[in-house]
């Protein structure tokens, strides 16, 4: 018994085109939001990834990308990839574990309900996101699900610094192409509320 998760083919030559280090987090976001694009435009998943970098080099660990569809997985979101895909490269489950540098996971937007429990239990110490408000859900018909009234607080109770609206409307382009598109809404239970 065994679950596989697997990046895009394009993904690995991908990362190799990128410094080693990415200094400003604009640079950061910025490779993510290229992700994002590629993925839904080459239909390998939903318009959303994520990175890990150390926080106070830059020093990319990984960039993961959403592949609920490809790989018929509901929570393949882009974050959980991400973040398996580092704690693997790492050998570990923890990222803030004893002798780790700090990691901070940079996002196309916030996270949804699962991410942002997935967020909590990595280890991270530092969550860049474009934005966090209506406009993911507006634009694509994504459902994000119940998040916590105080989920920033929560998170900084805990150790981990957010930093919002890091390049909100280049995200928001990407949010934009995606549900001009007929491309897939893969909500849950195909969004049905009843
Ligand atoms: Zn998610």
């Amino acid at each position: 018994m065994q679950v596989t998760l697997t990046m895009p083919d394009w993904a690995s030559a991908e990362m190799a085109q990128l410094p080693t280090h990415l200094p400003t987090l604009e640079e950061r976001m910025a490779a993510v939001i290229r992700f994002s694009q590629l993925n839904f435009e080459r239909n390998t998943g939903g318009p959303f990834a994520a990175g890990v970098f150390e926080r106070d080099t830059g020093k990319l660990v990984v960039i993961g990308v959403n592949r609920v569809m490809p790989t018929t997985c509901s929570s393949a979101h882009a974050e959980v990839m991400t973040l398996s895909l580092a704690q693997q490269k790492l050998g570990v489950y923890d990222l803030g574990g004893p002798g780790m540098p700090a990691h901070q996971l940079v996002v196309n937007w916030r996270p949804c309900a699962m991410c942002y429990g997935a967020v909590h239990w990595s280890g991270i110490r530092s969550l860049v996101i474009a934005g966090s408000g209506p406009e993911l859900e507006e634009l694509t018909g994504f459902d994000e699900g119940p998040i916590h009234p105080d989920w920033k607080a929560e998170l900084n109770k805990r150790g981990v610094e957010v930093i919002e609206n890091v390049l909100h409307d280049e995200a928001c382009r990407v949010f934009r192409a995606f549900g001009d598109s007929d491309a897939v809404v893969y909500n849950g239970r195909q969004g049905a509320s009843t």
